[in-house]
């Protein structure tokens, strides 16, 4: 009778297979680290032109403050990004004389979020628009605050980390990343992206990967900011989802935000 033997080490001890450590994953995906930055709010109002967070949102002189075509009522400035105090360099690629401005209907009665089915990209109680920067900030768009608004957060400093794409990401993308490997990120809490507001990096995406894809070219557009729930915005996208404002790298007026939540 034939007799297997097993492999015996050398040194008697059992063979294990070498645990992945955190580091080694990453190299494998440093090719896709990415930069992001983190807001630093500050809750006085600076500049109408400023990048901010909730408050008095820029409206050129003769506009008014833009609202909601299913109820009726004012929007809410949610971001207001001004290319001109964003981090450089950055990857982002922003028009330098466009002001980027999302408004969001936060009306529950009617519950536009839902009517219009707001977590969708282009939904049409979400304003996301550019708008030609003015040289200086008007004086008169200071003194009336429309009603519905958050309170002011302007962004005074940017924080700086690295980001890798999330792990959806990393198994449909071209790093096919294991199982195996993703769990060891995941446990270390290295390489996955921030639940966080923050300007460009990779999305968190709390359930698939779901990049909307340009009205005009149909390229996938790019991420430029993440709200999350509630961290500087006093809002909650459903079960403290995650929110993503995108742009087409071609046309720069095509904005899109939606979100999704647990
Ligand atoms: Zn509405
Ligand atoms: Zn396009």
């Amino acid at each position: 009778m034939k007799q297997w033997l097993k492999p015996s080490p050398v040194n008697g001890a059992p063979a294990q297979p070498k645990a992945l450590s955190p580091d080694e994953v990453l190299q494998k995906i440093n090719v896709y680290k990415r930069t992001t930055w983190v807001p630093v709010v500050d809750e006085e109002e600076q500049n109408i032109l400023a990048s901010k967070i909730g408050g008095r949102a820029y409206i050129p002189s003769g506009e008014e403050h833009p609202h909601c075509p299913n109820c009726h009522k004012e929007l809410t400035l949610f971001l207001q990004l001004n290319p001109q105090d964003l981090p450089a360099p950055n990857d982002l690629d922003l028009e330098p004389e466009q002001l980027i401005q999302l408004f969001y209907c936060t009306s529950k009665e009617p519950h536009c979020e839902v009517e219009c089915e707001a977590y969708f990209p282009f939904s049409k109680s979400v304003l996301a628009r550019t708008l030609p920067l003015p040289a200086t900030a008007p004086q008169d768009s200071l003194a009336v605050m429309a009603p519905r608004q958050f309170p002011e957060q302007t962004i005074v400093e940017w924080i700086e980390h690295e980001d890798y794409p999330d792990w959806h990401e990393m198994q449909v993308g071209d790093a096919q990343l294991s199982s195996e490997e993703v769990e060891v990120l995941e446990n270390s809490e290295l390489g996955i992206p921030k639940a966080a507001d923050k300007l460009g990096g990779w999305p968190y995406w709390v359930q698939s990967v779901e990049y909307p894809l340009c009205p005009e070219c149909g390229i996938q557009m790019q991420m430029i900011f993440q709200l999350d729930s509630k961290h500087h915005l006093p809002y909650m996208f459903g079960d403290m989802g995650v929110a993503h404002l995108h742009q087409c790298r071609l046309h720069k007026n095509r904005l899109a935000f939606g979100w999704a939540s647990y």
